[in-house]
């Protein structure tokens, strides 16, 4: 069956960039051109982070001319770009092909540069510390759109990125199909070849899909976005804590550690009179105790929607010492890009309110 050629049939043009190579060589062979023209294209794509067909210089003209009618060619539009005077972090706001925006940081750090790339235009888990989630979930980001926010940023910084966080917005474990997808095309040998041991990937805990990620053995660093330690006061926060319950969390996390042989990454925002009481660090030391895992606690970030606190320093370390006196790997997660908006989707929300009000947008 021909399996893409169909697909033009229902007038949707295929998705380019999201093709691994043996896809990409199916489709060539469908289009009557031969094999090694998929190796070429591949590597236009994905080694020398083309924008556009026209750039492919050895593709003859009667091809890009087929790939022009049935493809879409994913291509990021970076539309705003912040730099932060105090440590060099990049924020990128990039409009896609439907005029939906997201955006991507580049931090830069001593042991190589970071990417914090979105997964969905904004996103449906309704976390009330998150600024991505008040608008709800526009869409799903395909696996192109996902690559293309490292290859626009490698372009334009000039940088090599050397690690991935999936901490943007949106919830990937929502979006399970095009993440995994992205995964196996970023760490294609005939793409950026970046190693799975340097992309981190976050979720509000999503159970189901997280057993079925652990069966699949990937060696990512998987975070959860834990914030609580106890479900009554996780669902105050994140809604998802109606769903799944912190034990089945754990139950799942011990399973994927088993699975994978990795240590798992837990995430708590420090809320001032929140989660941040010595109580909360006891609960918090129970429940991961003797577990392969690292704590990063983050200060939070206090969005303009919301009167969530950032806890004061006095807590912030008197937490992180409670922890480590009884044996937990913890960090406190480091400011970057203070100076520029922010909190995951802070920078697309007031890009999207400057425009709506009619003020000036670049
Ligand atoms: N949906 C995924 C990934 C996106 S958010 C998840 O829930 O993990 C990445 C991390 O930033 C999550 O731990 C999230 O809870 C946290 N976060 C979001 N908004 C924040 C804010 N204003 N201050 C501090 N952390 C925040």
């Amino acid at each position: 069956m021909k399996k893409f050629l169909n697909k033009n049939i229902l007038d949707e043009k295929i998705d380019i960039k999201s093709l691994d190579y043996g896809e990409l060589c199916n489709f060539c062979e469908e289009m009557g051109e031969k094999k090694f023209r998929a190796s070429q294209l591949y590597q236009w794509m994905h080694q020398k982070l083309s924008t556009d067909y026209d750039s492919m210089s050895n593709l003859p003209g009667s091809f890009k001319e087929k790939l022009k009618e049935s493809t879409r060619y994913t291509c990021l539009e970076p539309i705003r770009i912040q730099e932060s005077k105090i440590d060099g972090t990049m924020k990128f706001l990039f409009r896609l092909y439907d005029d939906n925006l997201i955006e991507s940081v580049l931090m830069k750090y001593h042991h190589g540069n970071s990417v914090c790339i979105s997964s969905q235009v904004g996103c449906r888990m309704g976390c009330r510390f998150c600024a991505s989630t008040l608008d709800g979930c526009v869409r799903n980001l395909t696996s192109s759109e996902m690559l293309d926010q490292i290859y626009r940023i490698q372009s334009i910084s000039g940088e090599r990125v050397d690690n991935i966080v999936i901490m943007g917005s949106g919830e990937p474990m929502d979006n399970y199909d095009n993440v995994i997808k992205f995964l196996r095309l970023i760490n294609s040998e005939k793409g950026l070849n970046i190693s799975l041991r340097n992309v981190t990937v976050s979720t509000c805990g999503i159970v189901p899909k997280i057993r079925e990620l652990a069966d699949l053995k990937l060696q990512i660093t998987l975070a959860i976005s834990l914030h609580a330690p106890n479900d009554e006061l996780r669902k105050t926060m994140m809604p998802i804590a109606n769903k799944y319950s912190i034990s089945e969390i754990m139950d799942v996390c011990r399973y994927y550690i088993e699975q994978t042989g990795r240590r798992i990454s837990f995430e708590y925002s420090l809320v001032k009179g929140v989660n941040d009481t010595p109580e909360c660090a006891n609960q918090l030391i129970s429940l991961v105790r003797g577990m392969n895992c690292h704590i990063n606690l983050i200060p939070v970030n206090p969005i303009k929607e919301r009167d969530y606190r950032q806890s004061e320093k006095q807590e912030i370390f008197g937490f992180k010492n409670k922890l480590e006196k009884n044996g937990i790997n913890v960090t406190i997660r480091r400011e970057m890009g203070s100076d520029i908006d922010g909190a995951c989707g802070q920078l697309r929300k007031s890009y999207m309110e400057d425009s709506h009000e009619g003020g000036s947008v670049n």
